[in-house]
């Protein structure tokens, strides 16, 4: 029988401010969206306030103040890189996981003696508090989707941080008590058509016809009721380079010149080729957008238009070229520009590429030049060498009034130790 570890950082971004700001420890901590728009990361101390996921920051703003919550733009710089190192860590504890988001992890533990998986599971809790700072929690279970309801206990009900739903009493005792919209895989839509059929816990589910929730949801949905009987249905999944890759951002201020829109464009397009070199993939071809805000009451427009490339390529100078000429194209004067971006279409792994008959590419100088480029932004920091046409003013730049130091991907903004 499979043994499944869901691993789940806590509060996972303002957890990543923590590490680095120790004072804010059982302080009310939130982090705002792209733009500072919403809240889209809360510590406990914050939802026990009642401020909701997703709340928009300027209806919010005073409640924060009155309750002194530390308010931080979100750090992605951050993020990503204390991600990539609790996956490190627990990457040491099996050689099978598969990383689900920027801060969940399955891990099977298949092999492992059932006696000893809680205190496993309390030590990869440990070492992943102690070599990054991150506290997470643990649910073991028989199935993916039991794993996860024992995460969500492991949060809510212990104080230990790890919860095993591997035996057919510990799940007795708990599925009743879970409704079904907090089972993995159901949403909103399906809670309610469930409800109608008179389900309304994990325990309801379980007992349910497989059949009859085949044909009153579908074939994942039955999944779902063998998964809460233990019979596992979901397997690890290998993490596959994803077949599209998108760069876009909104504006700060709105914009309306185009040599500003086409340095934000250059960007956005150096940024999704380094991308694409990181995943060993190149592309086949692109698709530029470009908007206007919808919600303001000025004249609207949105366009978008598609590039091919003769031969594939992840080279940032052919790219950048493609996208500005999408961008020039797509550009009308007199509108007020909120957002725009770059998707990357046809992408496949750089194992096999077929070059131009007519204008052969030196594949091997390029790739040694991008592989140059990569490496001196890895090591000085990201955007260090860069195209001109992705300018230096940034007058596009998102607003991130109060975002944390890149504190572990660049230099500069290392956290200084005063010595008294
Ligand atoms: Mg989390």
């Amino acid at each position: 029988m499979p043994v499944f570890a869901l691993c789940d950082a806590n509060n996972f971004y303002a957890s990543c401010e923590r590490v680095f700001n120790p004072a804010l420890e059982n302080r009310p901590v939130a982090v705002l969206s792209n733009n500072d728009g919403c809240i889209i990361a809360r510590s406990n101390e914050v939802k026990a306030l009642g401020i909701p996921m997703g709340a928009p920051w300027h209806q919010y703003k005073a409640l924060c103040a009155q309750h002194q919550v530390t308010v931080f733009s979100s750090n992605y710089a951050l993020y990503g890189d204390m991600s990539a190192r609790v996956m490190r860590c627990l990457a040491t504890f099996t050689p099978n996981i598969e990383i689900y988001s920027i801060d969940e992890a399955f891990l099977l533990l298949n092999g492992f003696e059932s006696s000893h998986l809680v205190r496993y599971a309390e030590e990869m809790r440990q070492i992943v508090r102690q070599w990054t700072g991150i506290p997470i929690s643990v649910g073991i279970g028989p199935t993916k989707t039991l794993a996860k309801i024992a995460n969500l206990i492991a949060k809510k009900r212990t104080t230990s941080g790890v919860f095993d739903l591997c035996d057919r009493t510990g799940q007795d005792h708990v599925l009743p008590t879970i409704t079904v919209g907090e089972i993995w895989g159901i949403g909103r839509r399906w809670a309610a058509k469930l409800k109608g059929l008179g389900i309304h816990t994990a325990a309801d589910l379980r007992e349910a016809k497989p059949a009859v929730i085949r044909q009153e949801l579908n074939v994942v949905g039955e999944h779902i009721v063998h998964e809460l009987r233990g019979i596992a249905c979901l397997e690890l999944e290998a993490i596959e380079p994803k077949k599209t890759l998108m760069v876009s951002r909104s504006f700060r201020h709105l914009v309306i010149a185009e040599p500003i829109l086409l340095e934000a464009i250059s960007a956005y397009a150096a940024r999704a080729s380094e991308k694409l070199r990181q995943q060993r993939s190149h592309c086949g071809g692109l698709s530029v957008f470009l908007q206007t805000n919808q919600f303001r009451p000025s004249p609207q427009y949105k366009n978008s238009c598609v590039w091919s490339f003769d031969c594939v390529t992840n080279d940032t100078r052919e790219i950048m070229h493609a996208a500005r000429r999408c961008l020039s194209a797509l550009f009308k004067p007199g509108f007020e520009y909120h957002k725009c971006g770059v998707m990357l279409l046809d992408i496949a792994p750089d194992t096999f590429i077929q070059n131009n008959l007519f204008q052969p590419k030196d594949h091997q100088r390029c790739d040694a030049l991008m592989a140059t480029i990569d490496r001196i932004n890895q090591r000085m920091g990201s955007g260090t060498l860069r195209f001109a046409a992705q300018g230096m003013r940034g007058d596009w730049q998102m607003k991130q009034q109060w975002r944390s130091p890149r504190y572990t991907t660049r230099l500069k903004e290392l956290p200084k130790v005063k010595c008294q």
